[in-house]
């Protein structure tokens, strides 16, 4: 059921738009480029350290700070390396976006150098070495020879505002659907009540991410044999011909592990109880799959590796309390995700896994005005076409729905 909210609201004197795109990957470039091509001039958040992922998404934490140093967008500060600190990190990261800010340069997160001790010529190395990176894009179309994650989406990016959108290097900290034209507030302003912003319809494009264990190892060797997506990443080198495991006991846990066969030599799943909770046929073809072990009551303790890449993991069996190291060269969650929904909860229908619900074919939510597009509406295929995909269908229903109202 699609509610209509009351009409009559409060204009904001601050700024009101047609529309407003909140979340800056795939999904909410590409919404914002409709919209800006159709000359709606959308205003896009961008958004900052949004649950842990910076303006342009999920794809911006495939590639190294390194690169974006070379091209002057941002800069290591010196003595910040904040291992596994998260107050530390917060506190590196706010101090590198309002640096960025006061050179009039976007912030971008410096994840590898800000998160972990690596030197970043080690980085640099990883980056450009094309037989081990895992940072590039490849599947999509367009770029043949593959493209760094926040390569794509600086190109995202400039698409956007060169036909017009406004984009905010801020986060949106709440919003208020009950009436139309609907009311948000950036961070830092929503205890204000009259700091509000006003928009007639809003496209929520805040993506997801991966859950993570915070297992010992696991941030210094992150994107370095652990991932969190086989379909993005388990046809890189590194995991070729390679033994890897795969954490979970889901559906997705089996897909990914039955996908992970075609290139691995072999595929651990590590389960914690003694049964799947992925659907019979998928558990049936896993087991039976002659390059796959499960390992039964079994849990990861920690990731080992050389300094550069992952090689083992040290897992224990649950029932014998006994550890072992696992020799693997890959490890793959598949323990689920995090869509950002925070802004809307209680506002607006999402599904038992906190997903958006939107209307099947359309990104229309449960309320008109409100659309949703990209990783925060699907859990079920993630990828940054999809998420384009549905961007597209965002911003063209917002259009019809400006202009029926005209
Ligand atoms: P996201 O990319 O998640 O972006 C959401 C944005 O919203 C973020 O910028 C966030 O900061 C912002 N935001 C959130 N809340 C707010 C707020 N309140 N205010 C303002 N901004 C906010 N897919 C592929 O197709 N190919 C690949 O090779 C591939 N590799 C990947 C590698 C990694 C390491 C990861 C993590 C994912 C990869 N994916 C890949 C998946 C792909 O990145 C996602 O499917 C895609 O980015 C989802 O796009 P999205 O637009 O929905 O949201």
């Amino acid at each position: 059921d699609v509610k209509e909210p009351k009409a009559g609201g409060v204009t904001s004197k601050k700024m009101h738009s047609q529309v407003v795109i909140i979340g800056s990957g795939p999904a909410g470039h590409t919404a914002a480029i409709y919209l800006a091509r159709a000359n709606l001039k959308p205003v896009l958040f961008e958004g900052f350290m949004a649950l842990g992922v910076a303006a342009g998404g999920q794809l911006t934490t495939t590639t190294d700070a390194t690169r974006n140093e070379e091209k002057g967008r941002t800069f290591p500060l010196p003595g910040i390396r904040t291992p596994g600190s998260s107050e530390m990190k917060q506190a590196a990261l706010a101090a590198i976006a309002s640096q960025c800010r006061g050179n009039g340069q976007r912030p971008v997160p410096l994840f590898e150098y800000v998160n972990t001790d690596k030197p970043a010529a080690a980085a640099l190395k990883r980056n450009t070495d094309g037989d081990k990176g895992l940072e590039k894009v490849e599947n999509f179309p367009g770029f043949p020879d593959g493209i760094g994650g926040s390569e794509m989406m600086d190109k995202f990016r400039l698409q956007s505002e060169r036909f017009g959108t406004t984009i905010i290097t801020e986060t949106v900290s709440k919003l208020d659907l009950s009436m139309r034209p609907f009311k948000y507030w950036r961070e830092g302003e929503e205890d204000d009540e009259t700091a509000f912003e006003t928009a007639d319809t809003i496209i929520m494009a805040t993506g997801a991410s991966a859950k993570r264990m915070n297992l010992p190892g696991e941030e210094e060797y992150w994107q370095s044999g652990i991932s969190a997506c086989a379909v993005c990443d388990g046809a890189v080198p590194i995991f070729r011909n390679k033994p890897l495991a795969v954490i979970g006991g889901g559906d997705s846990a089996a897909e990914e592990a039955t996908y992970l066969t075609k290139y691995a030599s072999h595929v651990y799943v590590l389960v914690r109880r003694g049964e799947l909770r992925a659907s019979k046929i998928m558990a049936k073809r896993l087991t039976a799959h002659p390059k796959v072990t499960v390992l039964w009551h079994t849990a990861a303790e920690e990731c080992k590796g050389d300094g550069d890449l992952l090689q083992s993991l040290t897992i224990r069996d649950l029932q014998t309390n006994e550890t072992r190291d696992l020799p693997v060269n890959g490890l793959f969650y598949a323990i689920g995700h995090e869509p950002a929904t925070n802004l809307v909860k209680g506002q607006i229908e999402t599904d038992s896994d906190g997903y958006i619900r939107t209307i099947p074919g359309t990104a229309q939510t449960s309320i008109k005005g409100v659309f949703a597009a990209g990783d925060v509406q699907d859990k079920k295929y993630r990828q940054a076409i999809t998420s384009a995909g549905s961007g597209c269908m965002a911003a063209l229903e917002a259009e019809r729905l400006i202009s029926e109202e005209e």
